[in-house]
């Protein structure tokens, strides 16, 4: 249904062109956006539900005998070899179709650690075993590496040659906790090496691809449909590769897109409908497939299409709030919207607020009640109250660092990262991601994420920092100083260059908490706690190469048209 045509269902709000304290609406500076070249093209793609069906039917087929292949052998030997075809299985994207029977071969092995290591020397079995074990929550050992160092405590040098096995301990080392200085010294001999490795001209051409794109982001920290999207042409050249497992993923990958598709061609529906253009000034950024690109990265499995139609609603929602505060409203105006939206009703100086203030208040009001009615019928209305209430506090968090912006004022760095983090969005992201995961995401999760867990915390931190290193020139260009890079420089005096390379130490650091967290937390189900290491990867594809949101032309266009609008050949 068109919005202007939808009667308001909270308020009845005059129409006025009024005067604000930060002037009249007509004389508003405001750097105007252009509208997104998706929305169109994905709204109007043609899309044929019988070929979902005719590749469902295919998977549906393979699936009996790949299973197979994974629960068929026993014994010590075979142990492992599963565990390396279990690593082949998540990186083909086919983990999800057998996790039961992954479950329990991971549980079987580690409890058999010790056994199966022994006299075990390869370097990549051992990175390998020892990034899926921790990649399912299991605390394996980093000790186990002390094998490849010789006596004066540096990395064998013969390791070198092996190309794969460096590459698979650079992975390994990504899955390090802060106290872990082996796997330090191990990311620093991998990491040293590959760069030359990937040169060699005898290093075959898909290996060295996978080692830069691996350099530039780790297949840990990248988001799994990308990391699946790069290792499935990876696989295909690798000479020993198993045809019915390459033939298996590249069908589960079409079946993915598809999924994508449908789900693209309603939330645009959705978008288009809205008419944001002819309610608001041209002040936000048109992001509906992008936002819709970053929400594959929570959940990219077929199961949570409804979960990706709502999460993209919420992004919009909330792209929509940063916007008009940052980009658009007054002071006053800005005030007046948080604090409704802290009543979650209107009050008198809202029916005198300009028109496009009204139409944001009233359209985030709608979005969530569409979410509750959904919610209210499984019985989780406490999900969407759990997000309303942190999502209070993101709104006041915006308009809070607003005033200090405006003010140009540079507060101390403890004092920015505590509203800076957050203004950030995670808290109030990570129970809008988890609220159509009934099945997992009960009541005791959201009072666990209530409680504000290290393991979420530190994602705000790596947030927020990893968005004001990125948004430098845009912010400086825009005259907002109060950033965390500014705050840094000033309270210890130092240049910007110094002051960013304390932060990505301080990004680093806090990704091994995420990791030390996600092994240490367990009374939370691995699903749940899973969301928050992908949410690092989402902050990391948005800004690995410079800010993807302000700008997504860059590489965020180039993971569209890769995900959305190439297909694999089969
Ligand atoms: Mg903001």
């Amino acid at each position: 249904m068109s919005r202007p045509s939808k009667p308001s269902k909270h308020i009845c709000l005059k129409a006025t062109m009024s005067l604000t304290c930060g002037g009249q609406e007509s004389n508003r500076k405001f750097k105007k956006l252009p509208p997104s070249e998706w929305t169109h093209l994905f709204h109007s793609v043609p899309f044929d539900i019988s070929e979902m069906d005719a590749l469902t039917r295919e998977i549906d087929a393979l699936k009996p005998k790949v299973k197979n292949m994974l629960i068929s052998s026993q014994g010590i030997e075979s142990m492992k070899k599963k565990i390396l075809f279990i690593y082949l299985l998540v990186s083909l994207g086919l983990g999800y179709h057998f996790e039961d029977e992954i479950e329990e071969s991971l549980q079987q092995s580690f409890e058999n650690i010790d056994n199966l290591m022994v006299g075990e020397d390869d370097l990549y079995t051992v990175s390998i075993i020892f990034w899926v074990l921790r990649t399912y929550g299991h605390n394996m050992c980093s000790d186990v590496f002390k094998r490849f160092k010789m006596s004066n405590g540096e990395f064998k040098e013969s390791l070198i040659e092996d190309k794969k096995g460096m590459l698979s301990l650079y992975e390994a080392a990504q899955l390090r906790t802060t106290t872990e200085f082996i796997m330090e010294d191990a990311l620093r001999f991998a990491s040293g090496h590959l760069e030359s490795l990937a040169a060699d001209k005898t290093c075959p051409s898909h290996i060295s691809r996978r080692i830069q794109s691996a350099l530039s982001l780790s297949q840990h920290w990248n988001m799994e449909i990308l990391a699946i999207m790069e290792y499935i042409p990876f696989y295909e050249q690798e000479e020993d590769h198993n045809h019915l497992l390459l033939k298996f993923a590249k069908i589960n990958f079409n079946l993915l897109q598809l999924h994508y598709l449908q789900e693209l061609k309603t939330v645009t529906k959705w978008y288009k409908d809205l008419d944001l253009a002819s309610n608001l000034p041209p002040y936000f950024k048109d992001r509906i497939v992008e936002n819709h690109f970053l929400v594959t990265g929570f959940y990219f499995e077929p199961q949570f299409s409804r979960e990706r139609i709502m999460l993209t609603k919420f992004f919009t929602v909330s792209l929509l709030l940063d916007d008009t505060c940052d980009r658009y409203a007054s002071l006053p105006e800005a005030d007046s919207l948080a604090e409704c939206l802290e009543r979650w009703a209107p009050n008198d100086v809202m029916q005198r607020q300009p028109d496009y203030l009204k139409y944001v208040f009233n359209f985030i009001l709608d979005v969530f009640e569409d979410f509750e009615r959904e919610r209210r019928s499984e019985g989780r209305s406490y999900s969407v109250k759990a997000t309303v209430e942190e999502f209070k506090t993101l709104v006041r968090a915006n308009v809070d660092l607003g005033k200090w912006a405006r003010a140009a004022r540079i507060p101390s760095f403890e004092e920015y990262m505590d509203v800076g983090e957050v203004e950030a969005a995670v808290y109030s992201t990570m129970p809008a991601i988890l609220m159509g995961m009934g099945h997992i995401a009960n009541e005791e999760v959201y009072e666990w994420l209530k409680s504000r867990p290290k393991l979420v915390q530190v994602i705000c931190t790596k947030t927020r920092l990893m968005n004001d290193m990125a948004g430098f020139e845009d912010d400086t260009s825009r005259g907002n100083v109060t950033t965390g890079v500014y705050c840094y420089m000033k309270q210890y005096g130092v240049t910007k260059k110094e002051a960013i390379r304390k932060l990505n130490e301080m990004v680093a650091y806090n990704d091994n908490i995420l990791n030390e967290e996600f092994l240490k937390t367990i009374h939370i189900p691995r699903q749940v706690l899973k969301i928050a290491i992908n949410f690092a990867r989402v902050i990391n594809v948005t800004y690995n190469e410079g800010e993807g949101y302000t700008h997504p032309e860059g590489k965020i266009k180039e993971y569209i048209t890769s995900l959305f609008v190439n297909r694999i050949c089969l």
